[in-house]
């Protein structure tokens, strides 16, 4: 499983690895969706990574 980020409101959710979502569930927009899964041992490869997760929305708000 892979969790994803809507770039339109910040949403995060998981979903299907390599299959992106077509909509935001939140929002229901169609926009950009970033990979904020963890991939460090230490979280077990389950979850978001709160620092991706963290710096993405930082970089949308540019
Ligand atoms: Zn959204």
């Amino acid at each position: 499983m892979v969790w994803w980020k809507c770039s339109n409101c910040g949403y995060i959710f998981e979903g299907e690895a390599g299959k992106v979502p077509e909509k935001c569930p939140n929002c229901g927009e169609i926009c950009t969706f970033y990979d904020v899964s963890c991939y460090t041992p230490e979280c077990g490869f389950e979850g978001y990574d709160p620092k991706i997760a963290g710096r993405r929305q930082e970089e949308s708000r540019l």
